[in-house]
């Protein structure tokens, strides 16, 4: 059994692992990660990454059908799952090579293992001891499936990466980011495709008007939505099918049943009960703001800390706690304005405040920009898929603390407008700005109508 000195053991090789990992060597550390699964974490393998590739396969059914419009006559056509499931799987194996090469690169020495914790300052990998001076604990979460009978016949999102086949109908559980990203998915694929949501309007926390509009959205694509509703139990049919026996009495017969009911810490068996690591009631480890454990020399960001889990959060959470221990100096990141958007069909986006959140801080002292108007490429495509787009101004020094969208490429859209937002742009910098015509985003720096 061989001891190695090791200025900086990394536990997890994901978004938040790999940058804080090849950052720290890049400064002269000497750094292990170790990484159990696969290189890349959750957003390469099983999140980002390949879900986005799924929402563009998804949504070439609704370009076929607009295209008749411009004058297109497209054959019939049809889809074939394990096409796309294999070259998604051949570009994540892409991706994964480079992850290994980054590290390389930067002089990381990677381990592949379960890491556990013997210490505050040793951890074991292979039966192998890694005597170390910190210790990152950037380990994820995994997706969690409440207690029902019959639980086990239901899947995740893991597993929906990985189907040997669609089915035709599917029951998707959970009103979050990944129950509407992946009904989208599935109805665009084809599938027949429900949605059940146990409060009475899904994305809880985004902002009323954005609730509103993607539920009519959402609908207009052909998910049917079940809201006030909740599965009791799951039971494996003699078809092969799965019954989902609902609390109002009714049940739904579909070939998959997939929870996506949030992600819980990914702690057990990492030997937290080997430090004096404290957790909150749910698993997350809890840090100070410097992303300190109340185990000083160890450390943990990402998922784990379950502040705000986004792959772009963990990646900054690293390069700050980089910053920290190269440089010295305490450093933090800035939890405000981080916008964010869910890949629905069509895009949700928001940066800043909801309209609830700005009238608990500032009351009637704000006013609100909306506008909904018929998506321009629907004019001739023949659909009636329309766009909204919502400012929250603050009347007493005119800054706009919130902006949202659902409309094609929001996404893309509220990143640039995060800039201004992040920066503290008044409406009279909107009103300023010249649009680009004709788009959809021209709509953020003409809207005059405040109510
Ligand atoms: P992870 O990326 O989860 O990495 C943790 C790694 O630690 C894993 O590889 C795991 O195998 C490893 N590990 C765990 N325990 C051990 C151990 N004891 N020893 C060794 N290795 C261990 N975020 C966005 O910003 N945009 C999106 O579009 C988006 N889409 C998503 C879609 C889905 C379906 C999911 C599930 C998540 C999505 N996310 C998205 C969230 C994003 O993936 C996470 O916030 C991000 O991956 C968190 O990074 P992390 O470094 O904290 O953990
Ligand atoms: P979310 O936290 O977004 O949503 C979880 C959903 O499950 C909520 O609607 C919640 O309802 C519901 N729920 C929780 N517990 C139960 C239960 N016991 N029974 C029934 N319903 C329940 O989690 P996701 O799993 O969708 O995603 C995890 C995280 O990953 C997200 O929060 C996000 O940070 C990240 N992510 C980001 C993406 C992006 O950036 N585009 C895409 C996918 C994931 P309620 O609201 O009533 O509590």
């Amino acid at each position: 059994m061989a001891d190695h000195d090791v200025d900086l053991f990394v536990i997890g090789a994901g978004s938040g692992g790999v940058r804080t990992a090849r950052m720290c060597a890049q400064q002269g550390l000497r750094v292990v990660v170790a990484e159990s699964q696969y290189l890349g974490g959750t957003c390469v393998n099983v999140g980002c990454v390949p879900k986005k590739l799924f929402v563009y396969a998804s949504s070439f059914r609704e370009e076929f059908r607009t295209a008749k419009g411009f004058g297109w006559h497209v054959g019939e056509s049809s889809f074939d799952w394990p096409t796309l499931r294999d070259n998604k799987n051949r570009e994540i194996q892409r991706l994964n090579d480079i992850y290994g090469n980054l590290l390389d690169k930067a002089g990381v020495e990677l381990v592949e293992g379960w890491a556990k914790i013997l210490g505050p300052d040793s951890v074991e990998v292979n039966d192998q001891v890694y005597r170390c001076k910190k210790i990152l604990i950037a380990t994820g979460g995994t997706p969690f499936v409440p207690d029902l009978p019959g639980k086990e016949y239901a899947i995740t999102s893991n597993e929906a990466f990985y189907l040997d086949s669609l089915p035709e109908r599917i029951v998707i559980v959970g009103g979050g980011y990944i129950a509407i990203e992946f009904a989208g998915i599935f109805n665009g694929l084809g599938v027949d495709t429900h949605l059940l949501y146990r409060g009475d309007l899904f994305l809880r926390g985004f902002d009323q008007d954005v609730r509103e509009v993607l539920k009519e959205e959402v609908e207009k694509q052909g998910v049917t939505l079940h809201f006030s509703t909740e599965i009791e139990n799951i039971e494996k049919m003699d078809n092969g099918l799965f019954r989902a026996v609902l609390n109002s009495g009714d049940s739904i017969e579909a070939g998959l049943v997939m929870y996506a009911t949030g992600r819980h810490p990914n702690i057990d068996g990492l030997g937290l009960e080997n430090t004096s690591i404290e957790t909150r009631s749910n698993g997350a480890i809890i840090v100070d703001d410097y992303f300190q454990t109340a185990e000083p020399s160890i450390y943990a960001i990402g998922d784990v800390i379950g502040r705000v889990e986004l792959t772009p959060v963990a990646i900054n959470e690293g390069m700050a706690l980089t910053k920290t221990l190269v440089t010295g100096v305490p450093t933090t990141i800035d939890y405000t304005n981080i916008p964010t958007a869910v890949f629905s069909q069509p895009n949700t986006a928001s940066v800043g405040l909801t309209e609830e959140q700005a009238r608990g801080q500032y009351g009637d002292n704000i006013r609100i920009y909306r506008s909904r108007f018929r998506a321009m490429k629907e004019t001739l495509g023949g659909g009636d898929g329309k766009v909204f787009m919502k400012l929250i101004v603050v009347n007493d020094n005119d800054r706009v603390v919130g902006c949202h969208m659902v409309g094609e490429g929001a996404g893309e859209i509220i990143q640039g407008i995060a800039i201004a937002v992040k920066m503290g742009a008044t409406k009279a910098d909107f009103d300023a700005t010249i649009g680009i015509h004709p788009t959809a985003a021209e709509e953020f720096v003409t809207m005059r109508d405040a109510r």
